[in-house]
């Protein structure tokens, strides 16, 4: 039996909608697996703007850090876009980052087959596609200082700033190599080699790190190169490691590839066991509130944090099977309908935890 203290940021709009549910699967795979998990919710964001005036509270960091594992929804809408405000619902999610030390965001992409319809890319090995983003999450031109906007000589001048470190490159590609050896052994590291001095330590590095590991084949490519290759040919890839900015780039086009934002998770890792877990989409203030945000992603989170925070891969694999087994059975949210009928969140969330305590009593 495992014990474990799980932290639920919610977030901002269709947040909310999606975490509750996939509470509500966590708590049923604890259920019938005799586990005790134990449920908190600290404000991030828009919301906690609203509420605090800042967008995290140093004791909700606090209180997450102590936990076995933190579930994100997303932040961010039109009601906090205005960009000279103070603060950001986004200085909320890169701080959670930051705080926790997770620095490496690892976004598996598939294609499952039932929806080869709602990807627009129209290829026959599309059903192959199979791959895992790891982005670097806590370096780069996200973090680094210098970083403002200043007046001068009668206009407004801006800069942002790039820079890793060696270790810092290092542990994340370690992450990497790490992942592709439980997959096809085969890892591609991206990189701007051509003209960014980062980009230069960042395949020196990724060369020395794949000579030290000859059981992993490792091939470098242009981030530009590799936005092309992702749409022509996907299903090559295997293990893709990146920078921060690069990988924010590439996993929303390799979304865009799966079909829909609403079927893809994400875990951010650090070097310990607590790691945060959220679906890749935003808050998607178009559909907040209406009940028919598709609760997969979220739901999908959940089953990798049971798998790399809480060490419960059986546990992972049956959420995992469940959600390919509802959407064989042809369960659709209005993102994955292609304009047939489509069900709500809820109804989508109470039909996956049907199935979850069918394959389950099945096992048994
Ligand atoms: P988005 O991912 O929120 O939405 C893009 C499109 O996908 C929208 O049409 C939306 O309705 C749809 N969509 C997304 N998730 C869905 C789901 N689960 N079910 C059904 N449809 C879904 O991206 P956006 O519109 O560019 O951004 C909206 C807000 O979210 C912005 O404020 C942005 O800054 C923020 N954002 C936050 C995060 C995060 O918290 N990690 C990530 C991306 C964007």
């Amino acid at each position: 039996m495992a014990k474990a203290r799980i932290a639920v940021m919610p977030g901002d709009g269709i947040g909310p909608e999606v975490t509750t549910e996939a509470v509500r699967v966590l708590r049923t795979v604890g259920d019938l697996f005799g586990h005790r998990f134990e449920f908190f919710e600290e404000p991030v964001g828009g919301t906690c703007i609203d509420q605090h005036g800042v967008a995290l509270l140093p004791e909700s960091l606090r209180r997450v850090r102590r936990a076995s594992a933190l579930l994100f929804g997303a932040v961010g809408g039109p009601k906090w876009d205005d960009p000279r405000a103070p603060t950001r619902p986004e200085d909320g999610l890169l701080a959670v980052r930051k705080g926790l030390g997770v620095f490496a965001n690892i976004r598996p992409v598939r294609v499952y087959e039932p929806l080869l319809g709602a990807s627009p890319l129209k290829s026959p090995a599309l059903a192959s596609v199979d791959f895992i983003v790891v982005r670097e999450l806590t370096g780069g031109l996200y973090f680094a200082k210098p970083k403002r906007i200043w007046e001068s000589r009668g206009e407004r001048r801006a800069v942002d700033t790039c820079a890793y470190s060696e270790s810092e490159i290092e542990r994340v590609i370690k992450v990497a190599i790490g992942l592709a050896r439980s997959r096809r052994s085969k890892v591609t590291s991206v990189d701007k080699a051509n003209v960014m001095a980062t980009g230069r330590l960042w395949r020196e590095v990724a060369m020395r790190l794949s000579k030290e590991n000859p059981d992993v084949q490792m091939d470098h490519m242009l981030v530009d190169s590799c936005a092309m290759a992702l749409v022509v040919r996907p299903e090559t890839f295997d293990v893709i490691v990146t920078e921060n900015t690069f990988g924010d780039i590439l996993t929303d086009e390799a979304a865009v590839i799966s079909g829909s934002m609403g079927m893809l998770p994400s875990a951010s890792l650090g070097s310990s066991t607590l790691g945060m877990y959220e679906p890749i989409h935003g808050s998607a203030p178009d559909i907040a509130g209406k009940g028919i945000a598709n609760p997969l992603a979220a739901i999908l989170s959940s089953a990798m944090l049971l798998r790399h925070s809480l060490g419960l891969p059986a546990e992972a694999r049956l959420i995992e099977q469940a959600v390919d087994e509802v959407i064989a059975e042809g369960a659709r949210t209005a993102d994955i309908a292609s304009g047939g009928a489509a069900i709500s969140t809820r109804e989508m969330a109470d039909t996956l935890i049907a199935t979850v305590k069918a394959l389950r009593a099945a096992q048994r």
